[in-house]
């Protein structure tokens, strides 16, 4: 089959690496040149930790609180919005102890098949990506949070996935190369990490070589509908005919697939990364620093580190008051690094496709024959990557899929 990949993000080419393995022709469209997508700069970190999903009680009153701060790590912009209300109001809907109990065997399940595949291709060795297993720490200096984390834990734990919360020592036993100023943190022992860069050009290389094709600076306008098949995607100046569709562009998901009659409620979740050259070497085991809602990853000579959580439609800006929030966050954590404020143009900015319930939208659109949707994976996008390009390629293909997937419909609002 002729089959059109729109977006050239990590569901993107993951969709295409199955789709092309089963023999078909596949080609990718990007609006943009591919070199700077959410995919590119995000933390890196494959987290089968993250079990419990965004849309979780307490969060709401937590976001409220956050908003007050212009450093904090989470803003809604608030804006007259049909499609902001409605999301918002399906967040607080979904927002409950019931769906987080449905979403984490989901999460969990995904997750572990994803980071399957990802050891699969570590040992095939068809391109390096920088992985390493080395688990991710969650850090916390307050006993509010450790409570919480410990909660978290047990949870983890009954799930199947391994969480062992830790003292100050022995998260200090984990970084001998600098100094943590912590109460104590919890070890998710079965997460990873890699490097997104690396992973994104020398998938995007393998690929070319296998024999995918990529058109860049093309944007998908719109699409020809024909018998509830999607003939065509129209971009400028002509149209590209097709068996198949795959629209797997993030972000922009929501406002392109209301052209084929779809809703699908998504917003942009901001978030912001910055490379500190030389002290890779420093931080051993990547780390979420919850009080600040930042992120330490290794990577190489250099740490990255990321954060912040922007709501605000698709706006690529950078407000450096919320990169203040990250770099404080990181000196207060590691007290020894002495990180420095970036300047504004080396700060990297990407957008998290967020679904309203904190789960990915993957499977067929209902009312047409040939349309899969893969998108909505918010802040796990790059762990779900290649399950999520498995299970489009399962779709189109029509053959046992490699896990339910019901909850995940895009059709599901
Ligand atoms: C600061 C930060 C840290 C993160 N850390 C992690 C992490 O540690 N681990 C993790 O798992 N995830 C992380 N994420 C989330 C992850 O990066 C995203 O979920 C993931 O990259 C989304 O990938 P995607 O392929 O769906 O979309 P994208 O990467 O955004 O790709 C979509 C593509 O579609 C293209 N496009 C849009 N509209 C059109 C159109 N009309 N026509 C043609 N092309 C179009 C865009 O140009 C873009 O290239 C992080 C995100 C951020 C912002």
């Amino acid at each position: 089959m002729k089959i059109s990949i729109i977006g050239s993000g990590i569901n993107g080419l993951f969709s295409a690496y199955y789709l092309q393995k089963q023999g078909h022709k596949v080609t990718v469209i990007d609006q943009s040149d591919g070199s700077d997508s959410c995919s590119h700069g995000n933390a890196g970190m494959i987290v089968p930790s993250h079990i419990i999903p965004l849309a979780a009680p307490g969060m709401i009153a937590k976001g409220l609180r956050w908003m007050l701060s212009s450093t904090s790590p989470f803003y809604i912009r608030p804006r007259l919005s049909g499609r902001l209300l409605k999301w918002g109001w399906l967040f607080y809907k979904n927002a409950t102890a019931a769906h987080v109990e449905k979403s984490i065997p989901i999460l969990r399940d995904i997750s572990l098949l994803s980071k399957t595949l990802y050891q699969d291709f570590q040992r095939e060795q068809y391109f390096d990506f920088g992985w390493h297993e080395r688990g991710l720490l969650m850090l916390y200096q307050t006993p509010a949070m450790a409570h919480e984390e410990a909660e978290g834990a047990a949870i983890a734990n009954k799930a199947g996935i391994e969480a062992h919360v830790l003292s100050q020592k022995e998260v200090q036993n984990l970084e001998p190369n600098t100094k943590v100023n912590v109460l104590g943190g919890v070890l998710y022992s079965g997460d990873a990490h890699l490097n997104p860069n690396l992973l994104i050009a020398n998938l995007k290389k393998y690929l070319h070589t296998e024999g995918v094709e990529f058109l860049s600076k093309t944007e998908v306008l719109n699409f020809r509908v024909e018998n509830q098949r999607v003939k065509s995607v129209v971009i400028q100046g002509g149209e590209l005919e097709l068996d198949e569709v795959v629209v797997a562009v993030g972000a922009w998901s929501g406002v392109l697939t209301e052209k084929l009659g779809l809703s699908l409620p998504l917003q942009g979740g901001k978030g912001y990364s910055m490379m500190f050259e030389g002290l890779g070497e420093k931080v051993n085991v990547p780390a979420i620093m919850l009080e600040a809602r930042a992120t330490a990853t290794p990577m190489g000579n250099h740490l990255r580190c990321a954060g912040t959580m922007e709501i605000a439609g698709i706006d690529l800006s950078v407000n450096m008051n919320r990169v203040k929030g990250i770099v404080q966050g990181v000196n207060s954590f590691y007290p020894e690094l002495y990180v420095k404020m970036p300047q504004p143009e080396t700060v990297w900015r990407g957008l998290r496709p967020c679904s309203p319930d904190g789960l990915p939208y993957i499977g067929r659109v209902s009312h047409l024959k040939n349309v899969t949707i893969a998108t909505g994976h918010g802040m796990m996008g790059l762990s779900l990557g290649p399950a999520t390009g498995k299970l489009v390629s399962e779709i189109v293909e029509k053959a046992p899929l490699s896990m339910r997937i019901e909850s995940l419909s895009p059709m599901r609002f």
